[in-house]
């Protein structure tokens, strides 16, 4: 038809279920499956067609079904407890936070991507899905915290399979009248619109805002009128486009992003940049700084001082970089506007790089990031060494284990990714109030008293629901494709209901490497085939539209599937969301990870499936490599990076069927011991017992708060102070010893023996220039290193610039000693900082 307008027709909400409205337009819901149950409820069709869309169930309602719900006694009872715990969460006075970070400032949070709920489609995968999980655990806690993104009206995309297992994508206008978002408004009650000058333009951008729980999320728009149709498509979809797209939406996210916590006068004074596509914020952050009257320098040492930045991947694909000339184009006006050159502003993000043949100066998001905050972390320890190794150019002269970035490892939201069912049996062992206190280690060794039997009847019961749903996706699926009617009809023997089945899902980034479970086809046959012990496995994914090895994983898993000899045992279900992850790791029985390590810096997936009961498989990357204690679940391969990538593969293909022959299989389908122990479920009990809380997202929010978020808010107060003065003398004092710098010299000596025992001094001696430089803001050091252990001993000044000192040999070993110097002042982040280090 011809559309001439659109009118939406809201139903009325009764009095006494009067309050679902407001419910809808809180995300406590996402994580909460009792209130989701009051909408499906409403129309269970409806909730399904709108991905359990609530703010869109009850536009879709009819009038009829809410007034009949309204009156009846069950449903009401169910309405008032929901209501009742949702007021006692927003009320809660005495908060984690409020116990163990009254210091804390304000946190502002900026990511590219949330995943908060299946509904809100702004994620693509693991980092969206972190970052709203990390928002979810700041509410739990009572943080002060805002989190800043992007509203993507068309999203992601939506994955389907066509009938040849190849990869199309879609992408839907969302429809914003059906989320749970509201225009922010500012204190004059006005909705809140921000500018920002993009190349020639001035880019409006309107500010929406989300609940989640305690806490707002305020994502950005562009897709107003006031705006040019190609601005108005700036914020159409997540890692859609080119070079210059995604530079743009860099520059919203950081510039506009800033603007519009100060339009709403949301208070901040701790930044937090979830991965480098946050790391334009800093220009906003200096501007306002010079525009206070600090010079370029100074204001970015007040801006890093209180600003965190969060690395997720060793990936090039994960780490932009752009030309300078793009970054020309867009962001011209920037080092005027900073009074700074342009050359001294791009050197704090300079990448030099092998492009087409030749060596080029880039703009890379991760170095900005990295000058532009004080503190920096990797999201597991292994991938925090990884990245120090990565990173390591930035701070010549430090050895790799100097280099400032530490690591967090990472977590999921629990409640989030627990089903009902085995957060009704965990309340049945658990002390009241265990959901307040996930990442209590000691708490959970209440699991132990989940019996056998109680396990296998909730983990059946899911299972049956996860074949359920994966039949009738694929039954649409094939619809879709035009299937025949006899193809169609298969999909209902897909999958057994009680055959050992395995999960794998995530993105079909090549690392991930997700068809190496076919690297020997003949062994995975009989594994797959045992008529008394059969093994399936259930695989999801997407990848980037624009990764064609990654579709090409896609559909060769999708061509295996359809072999006779996998048909029905193995399927690839279509467009993985947060939906299907929550069917999978509540349904399958083992979760499956098998990475080319060291690239998966942490995952996720897996600590989502031990929640629970589906003991992790994995290569010892990322989390796993921390997780793994021998008795809650599988390592594949050894803790080893390989020279060629091919003879990896075979080792950890190799490792993966051995364990799964030898170990899984037979402990499943086995018997347990005489107390009934010691069996598959004891596997289950510490998957359960020791995932749960050390790879909780409230014990990772605890670690960010005390190791980054608290030392942030004194030092960032500290170095803003009384208008920037610190931030001025260590800025000035920063360029006055790099003056200085190439006059020093230093030379030493040691007496060192050919052998010596444990425990023996030598004397250390060096002769400094220090151009000026003064004795107390010179460090001068032997520096002592054994295999990648490295001791620093610092030397005393005598006098004339001479320096010594006795150091000690403290163990047997072969050691390399060397001297060197560096300045520092106090109220430095690091010693490093100043990015000088001379060694003799
Ligand atoms: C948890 C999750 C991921 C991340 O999984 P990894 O283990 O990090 O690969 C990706 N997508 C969705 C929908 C998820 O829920």
């Amino acid at each position: 038809m011809n559309v001439i307008g659109q009118v939406t027709v809201l139903p009325e909400l009764p009095g006494s279920i009067g309050r679902l409205s407001e419910l809808a337009y809180n995300l406590y819901w996402s994580w909460t499956p009792h209130a989701q149950a009051l909408y499906q409820a409403l129309d269970a069709e409806i909730w399904e067609r709108f991905q359990h869309n609530p703010v869109r169930t009850l536009l879709e309602v009819p009038q009829a079904r809410l007034d009949e719900l309204a009156a009846d006694a069950d449903y009401l009872e169910r309405y008032r407890q929901v209501l009742a715990d949702f007021d006692a969460y927003l009320n809660k006075q005495d908060t984690w936070a409020k116990q163990n970070a009254a210091k804390m400032a304000p946190v502002a949070y900026f990511s590219m991507e949330y995943g908060f709920h299946e509904s809100l489609p702004i994620y693509s995968g693991g980092l969206g899905v972190l970052a709203g999980d990390h928002c979810k655990s700041a509410s739990d806690l009572g943080l002060p915290f805002t989190a800043v993104g992007m509203l993507f009206h068309q999203g992601y995309f939506r994955q389907l399979l066509n009938k040849d297992g190849w990869q199309e994508e879609a992408y839907d206008e969302l429809d914003l009248t059906t989320l749970p978002i509201r225009p922010a408004r500012t204190s004059s009650g006005d909705e809140a619109r921000v500018q920002v000058r993009i190349a020639e333009r001035d880019v409006h951008v309107r500010v929406w805002e989300l609940a989640v729980g305690r806490i707002r999320v305020l994502l950005l728009d562009t897709n107003v009128p006031e705006n040019r149709e190609d601005d108005r498509k700036l914020t159409a979809r997540l890692y859609g486009g080119n070079q210059e797209l995604r530079l743009q939406q860099y520059a919203l996210l950081g510039v506009a992003g800033i603007r519009a916590l100060r339009a709403l006068n949301i208070p901040a004074g701790v930044y937090h940049m979830n991965e480098g596509h946050a790391a334009l914020l800093g220009l906003e952050r200096v501007r306002e700084f010079v525009e206070g009257g600090l010079d370029f320098r100074a204001a970015v040492e007040a801006v890093a001082s209180s600003t965190l930045f969060t690395t997720h991947t060793p990936v090039p694909a994960g780490n932009d970089a752009f030309a300078y000339e793009l970054v020309d184009r867009f962001l011209a006006k920037w080092p005027g506007r900073l009074h700074v050159s342009r050359d001294e502003l791009y050197a704090l993000a300079r990448h030099d790089q092998f492009w087409d043949g030749h060596w080029v100066p880039t703009f890379s998001m991760t170095v900005f990031a990295l000058n532009m905050s004080r503190a920096a972390n990797g999201v597991s320890e292994l991938h925090g060494e990884v990245s120090r190794d990565m990173w390591k150019f930035l701070y010549p002269g430090a050895e790799v284990a100097e280099v400032p970035i530490g690591h967090v490892t990472n977590g999921a939201h629990n409640l989030t990714f627990t089903s009902q069912a085995m957060r009704d049996l965990l309340s049945t062992v658990l002390p009241q109030g265990w959901e307040e206190r996930l990442e209590d280690e000691a708490m959970w060794q209440a699991a132990e008293g989940l019996s056998d039997a109680q396990l296998a009847d909730v983990q059946r019961d899911m299972k049956r629901g996860m074949v359920q749903f994966v039949r009738r996706r694929m039954r649409e699926q094939k619809i879709r494709n035009g299937a025949s009617a006899a193809e169609v009809a298969a999909t209902d023997t897909l999958l057994s209901e009680d055959a050992l089945t395995i999960g794998f899902a995530r993105r079909f980034a090549t690392y991930k490497r997700a068809t190496l479970l076919f690297r020997d086809r003949e062994r995975l046959s009989r594994i797959v085939n045992d008529p008394q012990r059969p093994v399936q496995f259930v695989f999801a994914g997407k990848a980037h539209p624009a990764d064609n090895p990654g579709k090409a994983f896609i559909q060769e898993l999708y061509r295996m599937s359809q072999e006779p000899e996998f048909q029905g045992r193995i399927v690839i279900l279509e467009n993985y969301d947060m939906n299907v992850a929550r069917w999978l790791v509540q349904g399958v029985d083992i979760w499956l990870n098998n990475p080319r390590r060291p690239l998966e810096a942490s995952g996720t997936s897996g600590m989502k499936a031990s929640f629970n009961g589906a003991p992790n498989f994995s290569i010892l990357d990322g989390w796993w490599r921390e997780g793994y204690d021998t008795t809650n679940g599988w390592p594949i391969g050894e803790e080893r990076e390989y020279a060629d990538l091919n003879v990896q593969d075979d080792a950890d293909a190799y490792s993966l069927y051995s364990t799964l022959e030898e170990q899984i299989v037979p402990l499943y389908y086995g018997q347990a011991d005489a107390e009934g122990r010691g069996g598959w479920a004891g596997t289950v009990r510490r998957a359960i017992q020791t995932v749960s809380p050390r790879f909780s997202m409230q014990r990772q929010v605890i670690d960010y708060v005390q190791g980054y978020y608290l030392p942030l808010t004194t030092r960032g107060a500290a170095v803003a102070a009384g208008g920037g003065q610190r931030a001025r003398e260590i800025a000035g004092w920063k360029t006055w010893v790099r003056q200085q710098w190439p006059h020093t010299s230093l030379s030493a000596s040691a007496d060192l023996p050919t052998t010596a025992r444990p425990g023996q001094t030598v004397e250390v001696r060096a002769s400094v220039n220090p151009a000026g430089i003064r004795p107390e803001d010179l460090r001068v050091e032997a520096v002592l290193k054994r295999g990648d252990h490295v001791t620093r001993v610092p030397l005393a000044h005598a006098q004339g610039g001479q320096y010594s000192a006795q150091v000690t040999l403290p163990d047997s070993g072969l050691y390399a000693v060397g001297v060197r110097m560096l300045p520092v002042i106090d109220g430095l982040s690091s010693e490093l900082e100043a990015g000088l280090i001379k060694w003799a």
